[in-house]
């Protein structure tokens, strides 16, 4: 057996071919964590659907810069914005910048998220509150933010038939317990409530709130889960897909659900997850 990843093994040929329609030109588009794993795939992506993208970063200005001139190449104008998502400040002063730069914007994504993991008995309340800062805390800002600038411009028809569109990135943990990262599952399961209830209220303007819930894609949050041959192959014993999840599986879903396309789709999550939510335990079992 090989001892390099499995990336180039059976997945790689199951990749679908991408093709990206101009279907999102004229609608601005901000990013949280957007300088690496799935927010960098889903700023490329939005970018290739005719998106101008905000590529906001807390870490690592180079990537970000990086990512925006990505985008520029694609043709669409890119702001990177330093911004620390759980601080109430730094939000408000990022959604304004981008708006100053882009004129508005029409799409949030907040992407932004990690982890701290450890048993419940020893995780510290620091650990806690980091992971619902970021994760959770950090949703709300981004979120109100955005719903007051798509209130504050209104329905602009000929660009989108919604005012604005709100994609939050959670995760199957939103669903599945996971032990020993008991602030991660209640932080996604916190935006699933978050994201339904903001679509419940904001329905009526137009504004449509949905949420992606990614099942293992190959990022360095999870890097140890995919890394080696061994551990690649108990991940598959979870994927009835039998191939991890790539960047920009999760780009594809967020680009429909930013685009008139999905135009009556709100309060939903999609489980982008190789059917990870299918209790696969029972596929042989039960
Ligand atoms: P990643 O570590 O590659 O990216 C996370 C991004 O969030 C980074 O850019 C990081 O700098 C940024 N970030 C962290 N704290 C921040 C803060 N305070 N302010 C602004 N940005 C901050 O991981 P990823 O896998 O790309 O994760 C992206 C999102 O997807 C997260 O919300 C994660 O929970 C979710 N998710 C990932 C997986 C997976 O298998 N990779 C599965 C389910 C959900």
């Amino acid at each position: 057996m090989s001892n390099s990843v499995p990336a180039a093994s059976p997945d790689t040929a199951r990749l679908p071919r991408t093709a990206w329609p101009k279907v999102l030109e004229g609608q601005p588009a901000l990013v949280t964590g957007a300088n690496s794993g799935i927010g960098r795939a889903v700023a490329l992506g939005l970018a290739q659907a005719g998106a101008d993208v905000a590529v906001n970063y807390v870490v690592n200005p180079e990537s970000a810069e990086e990512i925006a001139h990505q985008i520029e190449g694609f043709g669409q104008r890119a702001i990177a914005l330093k911004a620390d998502v759980s601080q109430e400040d730094e939000v408000e002063q990022m959604f304004a910048k981008a708006i100053n730069h882009f004129g508005t914007l029409h799409i949030s994504v907040s992407n932004a998220g990690l982890q701290r993991d450890a048993p419940f008995d020893e995780m510290t309340l620091e650990q806690w509150n980091t992971v619902i800062g970021v994760n959770l805390t950090g949703q709300f800002l981004c979120n109100r933010a955005a719903t007051r600038e798509f209130k504050r411009r209104g329905l602009v028809e000929s660009v989108s038939v919604a005012m604005g569109k709100i994609i939050c990135m959670s995760s199957v943990h939103q669903e599945i317990p996971w032990a020993g990262h008991a602030n991660y599952a209640a932080s996604k399961g916190g935006i699933m409530q978050l994201m339904q209830s903001m679509a419940q209220e904001l329905a009526p303007l137009r504004i449509r709130v949905n949420g992606i819930g990614p099942g293992a894609i190959r990022t360095p949050i999870n890097t140890a889960a995919w890394s080696t041959p061994e551990a690649y192959a108990d991940l598959m014993k979870l994927v009835p897909y039998k191939r991890i999840g790539e960047p920009e599986d999760i780009a594809r879903a967020v680009v429909w659900l930013a685009s008139d396309a999905s135009d009556y789709v709100t309060g939903t999550t999609l489980f982008v997850d190789g059917g990870m939510t299918l209790f696969p335990g029972f596929a042989t079992g039960g």
